[in-house]
Formats: C-alpha cells, structure tokens, sequence
C-alpha cells in the first residue's frame, strides 16, 4: 500500500512547508484542481490561490495544472492563472503529466505532485516517482463513486498509523 502512500499530507495548500519541498530539490509543482485548490462547483481561482501562485513564482517554484477533468473545466480556471496544464489527464497514468514536465523545462524528481486522491494523484506521483503532496479533501459535496473511494482510502490510511 506504500505506492498510494504521499511524502507529505497537509490539510490545505496553504500548510505545506516549502522548506520540506527545497530540501528535496524540488523545482517545479504540478496541482490537480478539484479538491485540492478549488470546491468542485468554484470555476474560478478564489483570490488566496491566486496570491498563493504568486507567492511560489516569487520563491522559485514552477508551477502548473494537470487535472483530470473536462478541457473547459481546467482551461477556464487554469488560464485565470496563467498556468500550463493538461486537462483528462489520465491520472494515474503519466503520460500527459510527463508531457507537463518536459515543458516546465525540469526533471521527474524536480516535481512534487499536489493532490486529493490516493488512486489518482498519489498513485500516479509515486509511480512516476514524484514527490507527492496529499490534501486532505475538503469538498463534501462529491458523487457516490468518489465516496465509495474515501471509504477505501480511510481504511489504507488507517494502516500507515
Ligand atoms: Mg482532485
């Protein structure tokens, strides 16, 4: 079960220590969206993650997008960023997150993954072998088949106590 297990989990973006991030060498960080910046219904970036955007391009960090929905759903918010993304991107496959990285100009273990999911993002930092950044989903409004996952995801967490 080690392979959904992340680096780091924080409750918010905002908790993550960057130290932890230039410790590891990390130069550039890839965000899913849905639950992890934004509510599932927020189609635009709120005013803290854009400041929080900013505030990495201010200490060096890359930054850029790869979610797993629809091409409007990541284009409209990840433009209000002028961020890079990828829309369906396949997590956990990486093929389309690799593509990212290759365009942020940076090597794999350069790039910590920021996520919700352990089968999606997780999963995918870890078998790509990327630094993995779990956020604890704060959304409850969520369809039945993502619950049923939680589910499983709580009884995989359990055992890493
Ligand atoms: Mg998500």
């Amino acid at each position: 079960m080690k392979i959904f297990k992340p680096d780091v989990a924080v409750n918010r973006i905002f908790d993550l220590d960057l130290n932890i991030l230039k410790k590891n060498n990390i130069k550039g960080i890839v965000f899913d969206i849905d639950n992890t910046l934004a509510f599932n219904k927020e189609p635009e970036p709120s005013c803290e993650i854009e400041a929080y955007m900013n505030m990495l391009l201010k200490e060096g960090f890359k930054v850029a997008i790869a979610s797993n929905n629809t091409e409007e759903r990541v284009t409209i918010y990840s433009n209000k960023l002028n961020m890079d993304f990828e829309y369906r991107a396949a997590k956990p496959l990486g093929y389309k997150v690799r593509r990212l990285i290759k365009r942020m100009g940076l090597k794999r273990k350069q790039v910590c993954l920021v996520g919700d999911q352990l089968f999606t993002d997780m999963l995918g930092a870890n078998m790509m072998g990327l630094f993995s950044v779990l956020v604890v989903p704060f959304d409850g409004d969520e369809n039945s088949f993502i619950g049923f996952k939680r589910k499983i995801e709580k009884i995989i967490m359990k055992r890493w106590k």
